[in-house]
């Protein structure tokens, strides 16, 4: 007999969270794997399209398909005593998923999504009321968190932890042979218009700050051919946005996003691209940005950070200023919408001593484009995560949350000033 599968997307604990195309991505991979060899029920305490929220004003998508989540203003934990922030859990109300699990039949495995590590009381959550109410499900947990933090992930108390990207101690664990070349299990959603997608793994960069290096070991492409199955998929289910999810997207573009590219104009595909996890202007070529919008590209986030030569070498020399202006202008010949390209910059780094956050700010918006504050959050392992345990404990995940970091770093009102600066010169570019 089959066994019987929940998959489940906790709620978010923290100050703020935006549905800026998020998806359980590496969870339907991994039920994609076990398709027609397991009966799947999903969980996802993020879909705003669920009934609960459907008819709500409030929770309608923007044009590209992203929103708020449903929300309910919670007391804060310890360490966030005296951060002047409200704190909230996002995503569907608790008793829903306990009449799910009231209701359904008993289920052998529960997969448990897990991405920021200072979002675990969420996978808490879960882990209560699965316990509670079907206390023979074994419950498995994989993803960021867990391979980031794994002696904290331990003290859940699942079943099964699943590290890194080895995937093998679940297939002996559940018993079941995965077929790696099966696309993410998106027709598991009763209702579906924003997906997410992967073309690669890893990167080759290895900058100060990111975890991706640790996560992933290098950078390596992913089949062509699953993943135009998986974007065919997604197209027959009425996706209308996409967000690529890879960390790298246009390293080797030959090889990897050009093919994929010109198959989607080949086959004629109308949908919309986004890049949420920032491009590397250092690739994009005149071709490249012309084939981008050609293809279907709607935003474009690129990875910038700071515009001091002493702070980019020293983090890893990924982006240099000449190069973000050159792409902004290859960008913006293909066609692409000034007031739909962003470029992040770290607010409450280690370094921001060296960071010139402010000259930075300013040399973006003379670029014509939009400027976003990305808050830092330490993540142990890292060179400049490990640097940070001079001012938190990093052994409490939740002190890894990006909001709280950069409040203790910078200052609530400092950070509160750079925003406000943000905000002013993005509305001075406006077009
Ligand atoms: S380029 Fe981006 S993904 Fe790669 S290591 Fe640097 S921050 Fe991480």
């Amino acid at each position: 007999m089959k066994p019987k599968i929940l998959l489940v997307n906790p709620a978010i604990y923290d100050f703020a969270a935006f549905d800026f195309w998020l998806r359980p991505y590496g969870m339907l991979e991994i039920a994609g794997f076990l398709r027609g060899k397991a009966d799947f029920e999903l969980f996802d305490y993020l879909d705003r399209l669920h009934p609960f929220m459907a008819d709500n004003e409030k929770f309608k998508s923007d044009r590209w398909g992203r929103g708020r989540f449903f929300r309910e203003r919670i007391k804060p934990p310890k360490p966030f005593v005296g951060i002047p922030r409200y704190f909230r859990r996002f995503g569907l109300p608790r008793k829903l998923f306990a009449v799910l699990l009231e209701s359904a039949q008993s289920f052998d495995h529960v997969f448990i999504q897990t991405t920021m590590t200072y979002w675990y009381p969420g996978i808490a959550e879960v882990i209560e009321d699965v316990r509670k109410y079907q206390p023979d499900a074994k419950i498995i947990l994989g993803g960021n968190y867990v391979t980031i933090c794994p002696e904290h992930a331990k003290t859940l108390g699942a079943d099964l932890l699943v590290y890194g990207t080895d995937l093998r101690p679940l297939w002996d664990y559940i018993g079941a042979e995965a077929d790696l070349n099966q696309p993410a299990l998106w027709e598991i959603y009763p209702e579906l218009k924003t997906v997410a997608i992967k073309i690669s793994d890893g990167c080759p960069f290895s900058c100060t700050y990111c975890s991706v290096p640790k996560v992933y070991g290098g950078f390596a492409a992913r089949s062509l051919e699953r993943a135009l199955a998986e974007l065919e998929l997604m197209v027959k289910l009425g996706a209308e946005n996409i967000a690529f999810y890879d960390d790298a997207l246009l390293y080797k573009a030959d090889e990897v996003l050009i093919p994929f590219l010109e198959q989607v104009l080949k086959r004629n595909i109308k949908i919309n691209f986004h890049t949420p996890n920032a491009l590397n202007a250092r690739f994009v070529t005149k071709d490249l940005a012309d084939l981008m919008v050609r293809a279907g590209f709607k935003t474009f986030y690129l990875g910038f950070e700071s515009s001091s030569i002493q702070w980019q070498k020293q983090t890893g020399s990924k982006v240099f200023s000449e190069e973000l202006a050159q792409s902004v202008e290859y960008l913006k010949l293909a066609g692409a919408d000034l007031n739909d390209i962003t470029a992040y910059q770290i607010l409450g780094h280690p370094s921001s001593d060296i960071q010139q956050l402010e000259e930075s700010m300013r040399f973006v918006a003379e670029l014509g484009i939009r400027g976003m504050l990305a808050d830092f959050s330490p993540i142990p392992g890292t060179p400049d995560g490990d640097a940070c345990s001079k001012w938190v404990d990093l052994s409490e995940p939740l002190l890894h949350n990006k909001t709280a970091f950069t409040i203790i770093r910078t200052g609530f009102d400092e950070s509160n000033r750079l925003k406000d600066l943000q905000r002013k010169l993005n509305r001075q570019i406006s077009h």
